[in-house]
């Protein structure tokens, strides 16, 4: 969904946002028209607000409508999945409704790694193959859980249930000495959105599972978000 270009400064990376969906890993490949725009400026808009509430990450700047400068990192090689609602994966795997709230919040973690297809490890396996150290792990599980808290209430107040998303941290090295921030995006590409009265899949699964309307679904986040022109008024605004 991106490309990664040397950024202008040392040590940084521009990231392009492509309309480009993949799903399953990368079996199904299409096109959603606009999302590049759309993820960039709500990737954009949810990195500056976790910022504030003091979550390290590797957004710098957006520079147009598909670009955004970030701090280069060494990407830890594991996707950190949080749940509050059964959906997904965990449905299948351990027969689940979807749509069930879990009894407390869950965090998994997934190696990336293509050709194994992503598999499920456990912490014991970061651990034992030295994926992330200990201590990395201890800031990475309490970042999710305060990314969590903070999204669950942003989208909550748009009339969006956060039922799950993916993460990733990378390591921003100063001298010898590396810490954890988080990288790559946070956009309807890997998160799943409900709207709360309707139950209506705001998020990449109507891609993944061929429902339509997943242009109109990634533009209401960005308009619930205030980040397109609606009648209501421009705010920080661009037309598509
Ligand atoms: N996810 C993602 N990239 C991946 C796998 C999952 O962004 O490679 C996101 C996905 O969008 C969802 C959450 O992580 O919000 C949990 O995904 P799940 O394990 O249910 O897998 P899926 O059903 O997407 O295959």
């Amino acid at each position: 969904a991106k490309i990664l270009f040397e950024g202008p400064e040392p040590g940084t990376i521009v990231q392009y946002f492509k309309d480009d969906a993949t799903a399953f890993n990368a079996q199904k490949k299409g096109t959603i028209q606009g999302k590049g725009v759309i993820n960039n400026r709500i990737s954009e808009y949810v990195f500056t607000r976790l910022s504030h509430i003091g979550i390290p990450t590797h957004f710098i700047r957006r520079i147009n409508m598909r670009e955004q400068v970030v701090r280069q990192v060494e990407i830890i090689p594991i996707e950190v999945v949080v749940r509050n609602v059964a959906a997904g994966s965990i449905s299948k795997r351990l027969g689940i409704p979807e749509g069930e709230p879990l009894p407390h919040t869950l965090i998994e973690y997934y190696l990336k790694d293509d050709a194994l297809e992503d598999p499920m490890v456990a912490e014991e396996h970061i651990a034992c193959f030295g994926w992330a150290s200990n201590e990395e792990m201890q800031d990475i599980s309490a970042m999710a859980i305060r990314v969590n808290d903070f999204l669950s209430g942003m989208f909550a107040a748009i009339n969006i249930r956060l039922i799950d998303f993916k993460l990733e941290f990378g390591r921003l090295w100063v001298g010898d000495y590396s810490r954890v921030i988080l990288a790559d995006e946070i956009s309807p590409d890997g998160c799943r959105l409900w709207d709360m009265t309707t139950g209506e899949k705001l998020d990449k699964d109507r891609f993944r599972r061929d429902l339509g309307g997943e242009e109109e679904a990634y533009q209401e986040v960005a308009r619930r978000l205030g980040l397109l022109q609606d009648e209501s008024g421009p705010s920080e605004v661009f037309d598509l």
